[in-house]
């Protein structure tokens, strides 16, 4: 655990936090600002700094893309399309610096973003 992360204290249940969905690999909650009527935060247990730290995680990366997305999408009803979306660095808006893809959806998406 990185000190002081905040999503690796999620994670690890130090904070309590009510799971969306949970595996071996991954936790998903609520965004505490939600920016649309479904806004959910995918993140690995393990602390991964960005989306450039998946170079050394493909099998974590895989996983996130080719299940947890997917089984998110059959369970919180997104099937007419959703977004995906992994703020990158301070010149991308990171705020929190553990990796966690957004999973936003349940309205129509305005491109291009801000
Ligand atoms: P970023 O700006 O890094 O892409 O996104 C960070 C997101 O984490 C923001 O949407 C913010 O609302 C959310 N967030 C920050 N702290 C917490 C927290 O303690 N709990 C939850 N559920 N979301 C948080
Ligand atoms: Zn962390």
């Amino acid at each position: 655990m990185a000190n002081d992360c905040i999503f690796c204290k999620i994670a690890a249940k130090e904070i309590p936090s009510a799971l969306v969905y949970e595996d071996d690999q991954v936790a998903v909650f609520n965004d505490l600002e939600p920016q649309a009527p479904v806004h959910v935060l995918i993140i690995p247990k393990k602390h991964v700094a960005n989306v450039l730290g998946l170079k050394a995680e493909k099998e974590l990366a895989g996983h996130i893309l080719g299940e947890v997305v997917p089984a998110l999408v059959e369970k919180l009803g997104l099937k007419d399309g959703f977004r995906l979306v992994a703020n990158t660095g301070a010149q991308g808006g990171q705020t929190v610096m553990h990796l966690h893809f957004h999973l936003l959806g349940g309205r129509d998406m305005a491109w291009p973003p801000g």
